[in-house]
């Protein structure tokens, strides 16, 4: 086994990266896959959506790991790997995070640090998902690194979809300079209000724009106030409200996610032969 690495990216708040990750890995322990969850923002909003409202007394957490891995010290196998009762384990993450930004600049391989650390876990999980923090700085880049895929939800308004013009440029870059096999996975529109004639120009304006040449998903995720209360909850949309249609999105959404995996995985097997 080895790991396929989402980075779930968009330097634009507040367009559901958190929600996104929690509830697509979670969706992907639920078909039996591995899944690790990493927190790479200092806010911690997925270390406390998932359970852990003070992530600052978590130690060790991704900030020490890091420095870890800047010092090249030897890494135990599971430090700093806490398990969440949904089936998926999670790399917390805390606000000296922010200060690991910081030493980044100066390190040594500084944009192929998070990389490092996640080549030797690689080899115990199916899917890797980072959720990123809402700016393309050091942090961000190191998630672009280390992934092979990249999954970018966007809010279904009209400043979200002009946003994305400066994110896919900093993708082909990491490409060209950093991480040649990174791919993009596809746009995932999210909280949008179906009912909307404006909703729905939206989403034709991002399917018109991107569409000839990134993946657009199918499924988006409607807005709904169940979604919106998880994050104080500890556990995902499939528990708070399986039955709603937020559990529904995410659900077909973690299918696609899996068959395109196993399309590519398959396209690469026969390449070898
Ligand atoms: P990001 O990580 O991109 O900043 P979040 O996942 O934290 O975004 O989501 C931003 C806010 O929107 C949060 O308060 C979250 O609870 C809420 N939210 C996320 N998805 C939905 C949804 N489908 N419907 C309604 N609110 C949502
Ligand atoms: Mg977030």
């Amino acid at each position: 086994m080895t790991a396929s690495i989402y980075a779930i990216v968009n330097q634009k708040g507040g367009t559901a990266k958190t929600t996104t990750t929690e509830n697509l890995g979670i969706g992907l322990a639920r078909e039996g896959k591995k899944v690790l969850l990493v927190d790479t923002d200092p806010q911690a909003s997925l270390t406390i959506s998932l359970g852990f409202p003070r992530p600052d007394d978590i130690e060790p957490a991704l900030p020490d790991l890091m420095r870890m891995a800047m010092d090249e010290e030897l890494i135990p196998k599971g430090t700093g790997v806490i398990h969440h009762d949904e089936g998926i384990d999670l790399i917390p993450s805390n606000i000296a995070l922010a200060g690991t930004e910081v030493s980044l600049v100066t390190a040594m391989n500084r944009e192929r640090i998070m990389k490092q650390l996640l080549g030797d876990m690689k080899k115990d999980y199916d899917f890797i998902l980072l959720d990123c923090m809402p700016s393309l700085g050091m942090l961000t880049v190191n998630a672009l690194a280390a992934a092979d895929n990249v999954l970018i939800p966007v809010q279904a308004n009209y400043l979200s979809a002009k946003g994305l013009e400066q994110l896919l440029s900093t993708v082909s870059k990491v490409k060209r300079q950093i991480n040649s096999k990174l791919r993009i996975e596809g746009i995932l529109l999210t909280m949008v209000d179906g009912r909307t004639n404006y909703a729905k120009e939206i989403s034709n304006l991002i399917r018109d724009t991107y569409g000839s040449h990134i993946k657009v998903f199918s499924t988006e995720i409607p807005r709904s106030v169940r979604a919106a209360e998880i994050s104080a909850e500890g556990r995902s949309i499939f528990l708070h409200d399986p039955k709603g249609k937020v559990a529904q999105a995410y659900q077909i959404l973690t299918k696609e996610v899996i068959d395109n995996a196993e399309k590519r995985r398959k396209h690469q097997l026969e390449q070898l032969r």
